[in-house]
């Protein structure tokens, strides 16, 4: 007969399971794990998740994650132009972005692409808000910067459609050959973009 966890055991590794890139081994892994931590510790990650909701929620601004429905900390700071916005698909790319530290403008959350075979539209996307911000907020230039797949690309071509019609400078992200990468392993498609992309040297 197959041996079979505790329920309650089994409960929390089925809920990990549920997480980006958590399979199986990992969950039990990540279950065992828990099952040493001291009853404190269990509690605040448990208290961290039932408050998730109301700690953490979005800018009424630009869509990025903030505080308890106060502005984030970019469009809070004087130090940003907020005369450039960069449009972005998921808050999760902002923190990629400011890694960088090279952008000083500030950004908009989309929420995703548009996706017919997920059923997400128009109306799914916060673009109305981004739009009302152009007219609003003196905006000169949006960059956009989503993936680079279909989707990615249609959305990117809708969003600069309706921004032009603002009489806004729209750009996108640069794309082709990742930094550190060898051309002879790239293909075709990166290849096309590195060198429409091109810039002088
Ligand atoms: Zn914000």
């Amino acid at each position: 007969m197959k041996h079979e966890y505790p329920e309650g055991f089994q409960n929390l590794i089925n809920l990990l399971k549920t997480l980006p890139g958590v399979g199986r081994r990992t969950a039990e892994r990540m279950a065992f794990s828990m099952l040493k931590w001291p009853p404190e510790k269990l509690a605040e990650f448990g208290t961290a998740i039932c408050e998730l909701r109301r700690s953490t929620t979005s800018c009424p601004e630009c869509g990025n994650l903030s505080s308890s429905g106060s502005l984030c900390s970019i469009c809070a700071s004087s130090s940003r132009d907020k005369t450039m916005i960069c449009a972005v698909e998921e808050s999760v790319q902002i923190y990629n972005i400011e890694q960088s530290g090279l952008f000083k403008g500030v950004y908009h959350v989309i929420g995703g692409k548009l996706s017919p075979l997920e059923g997400k539209g128009i109306g799914d996307l916060n673009i109305k808000a981004l739009l009302k911000r152009i007219e609003i907020q003196n905006v000169k230039e949006v960059i956009i910067a989503f993936s680079s797949d279909v989707e990615g690309q249609a959305t990117s071509i809708y969003i600069a459609e309706e921004l032009k019609k603002k009489n806004v400078h729209v750009t996108r992200l640069a794309q082709g050959l990742p930094a550190g990468s060898d051309i002879s392993y790239a293909d075709s498609a990166t290849i096309a973009a590195a060198l429409h992309g091109r810039r002088p040297l």
